[in-house]
C-alpha cells in the first residue's frame, strides 16, 4: 500500500532550514516522490510536523541472550522505533559474551527473528571479556561484526590491547573502548567531588576515564587502528581527543544525551536513575561536551541504553547497577533542551545521531529523498510526551526523565 505524508517539513543533515514538501512512499517501501501538491490515497496529514531521518545508536545493551528479564531484542526494537531510532549496534556483553563467529551468527539469527530494524553486532576483544586472551577475530570478522569491544570493561594489559588493535586494523574493524581505570574507579558510584562527599558515596575520579583514554589513543597511534571512544564525560578527555585528531589519529568519540543534559548537581536524593557509567560530572564538563558537539570534536551521540529491572535499580545507590534505558528519551530530551531553544538545529542532531554513527560502522547514511528506502520519523513539535508506563516500550522503566514531560512527540516511525 502506498502512503502519502502531506504538508510536512523535511529535516536534512546539510541545512538548518526545513523544506516544505509531501512525501509519497510506494508499496515497496521506497520513497517515490518528494514534492509539492502530490495526490494519493492513504494520506497522513503532517501539517506542523517534521519528518526526520531515522537515528542510529552505536551503543545499545539489549540483554538477549542471557538477561531477558531486563530487555529482549524484541522490546529493544520496539523502544528504538518508539524513540525514532531505526538501527543500532548491540554490545557483546551478553551471557554468553559474543566472542566467536558462531555466537555472532546465532545472535544475528535471533535479531532476524525478533527485530524489524537492523541491529548490527559488535564482538568482544578478549575471550569472555576477561582481558586475558584474544577473542576469535577472524570468525567474527567473517560473520560481519562491525566493531570489537569488551563493552564496559577496559582491556587491562597494554600489550594485549596492542595485539587486539593490530588484528582489528588488519581486519578493518573499529576498536571501541569504554574507557575506565578500575584501580581508580574501585567501587565508586558517582563523580568524585562535592556531591560524593555530600551524599557519602564512593567517588569515581575524572582521571579514571582520562588516563584510559590517553593510553588507548597512544596505542591506536602506535598501531594505526581505528579507535572509537564511548561515553566521554569530562572536558579534559575531550581536549585529549581533540589533540589526537589534530595530529591525524584515527579516533572518533560519542557522548550520551544524559551527559549533555545533566550534571552531578542534578542527582536527586539518592535516585539510582542517575547512576550512570561514567558518572554524571561537573556542570563545566557538561557544558564542554555540548561545545565539543557543536565544534565537531564529538562525532556522535549514543545512549548506552542499559536496561535493568526496577527491582535491581531499587537497591541502595552504592550497590545498584550502573545504567538506564535511553532509546526512547534521546531525541525527545535533546529536542526539549536544545532544538526547541535554538541551541542547535535538526541538521546537527541528524549529523551526530544518524549520519556519523552509521558512517563509523561503515553503513550508508539515510536521507528523505526519491529512490531511498523510507527511513524517517514524524515529529510533532507542538506535542508533549510524558515519560511513563504508557509511553515506554522498553522493559526497563528507569530513567532520569521518568514521570517528566518532554516537549515534542514522535507520532510514528516509518521504515521501509
Ligand atoms: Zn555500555
Amino acid at each position: 500500500m502506498e502512503r502519502l505524508f502531506k504538508n510536512a517539513s523535511i529535516a536534512r543533515a546539510d541545512s538548518p532550514e526545513l523544506e516544505k514538501a509531501d512525501v509519497l512512499v510506494g508499496d515497496d517501501g521506497v520513497i517515490k516522490e518528494v514534492g509539492k501538491d502530490i495526490a494519493g490515497d492513504a494520506v497522513s496529514d503532517c501539517a506542523g510536523c517534521v519528518l526526520v531521518p531515522g537515528m542510529f545508536d552505536l551503543h545499545v545493551h539489549a540483554r538477549e541472550p542471557g538477561a531477558e528479564h531486563k530487555e529482549t531484542l524484541a522490546t529493544c526494537a520496539d523502544a528504538a522505533l518508539n524513540g525514532g531510532i531505526t538501527g543500532l549496534v548491540l554490545m557483546p556483553d551478553t551471557s554468553p559474551p559474543i566472542d566467536t563467529g558462531n555466537l555472532v551468527k546465532s545472535l544475528q539469527d535471533l535479531v532476524f527473528e525478533a527485530s524489524p530494524i537492523p541491529m548490527l553486532v559488535a564482538g568482544c576483544l578478549t575471550k569472555r571479556r576477561e582481558g586475558e586472551k584474544l577473542a576469535g577475530f577472524s570468525g567474527m570478522a567473517n560473520r560481519g561484526v562491525v566493531m570489537l569491544t569488551d563493552s564496559d570493561r577496559t582491556v587491562p594489559c597494554p600489550d594485549l590491547l596492542r595485539r587486539c588493535m593490530e588484528y582489528a586494523r588488519d581486519f578493518h574493524l573499529v576498536v571501541t573502548s569504554h574507557c575506565d581505570t578500575p584501580a581508580l574507579t574501585k567501587a565508586g558510584a558517582v563523580n568524585e567531588g562535592r556531591v560524593s562527599y555530600q551524599l557519602g558515596l564512593p567517588g569515581i575520579p575524572a582521571i579514571s576515564q582520562e588516563i584510559a583514554i590517553d593510553r588507548d589513543i597512544r596505542v591506536a597511534q602506535h598501531t594505526g587502528a581505528k579507535l572509537h571512544l564511548q561515553q566521554i564525560s569530562t572536558a579534559h578527555a575531550l581536549r585529549a581527543i581533540s589533540d589526537a585528531k589534530a595530529t591525524g589519529t584515527n579516533v572518533t568519540c560519542e557522548v550520551s544525551p544524559f551527559h549533555l543534559l545533566l550534571s552531578e548537581d542534578d542527582i536527586e536524593d539518592y535516585n539510582t536513575a542517575y547512576k550512570l557509567d561514567p558518572p554524571l560530572r561537573l556542570p563545566t564538563d557538561r557544558d564542554a561536551l555540548l561545545k565539543g558537539l557543536l565544534d565537531d570534536t564529538v562525532d556522535a551521540i549514543a545512549t548506552n541504553h542499559a536496561p535493568h529491572t526496577e527491582f535491581e535499580k531499587a537497591a541502595d545507590f552504592a550497590s545498584a547497577p550502573f545504567g538506564v534505558a535511553g532509546l526512547e528519551t534521546a531525541v525527545l530530551s535533546l529536542y526539549d533542551r536544545f532544538i526547541k531553544n535554538g541551541v542547535f538545529g535538526w541538521d546537527l542532531l541528524i549529523r551526530k545521531y544518524s549520519v556519523a554513527p552509521r558512517e563509523i560502522v561503515g553503513q550508508r547514511p539515510v536521507a528523505i529523498q526519491e529512490g531511498e528506502k523510507a527511513n524517517f520519523f514524524v515529529f510533532d513539535p507542538e506535542g508533549e510526551t510524558k515519560v511513563d508506563a504508557g509511553y515506554l516500550k522498553t522493559k526497563s522503566h528507569v530513567s532520569p526523565f521518568l514521570g517528566k514531560a518532554l516537549a515534542g512527540a514522535i507520532r510514528e516511525t516509518v521504515l521501509g
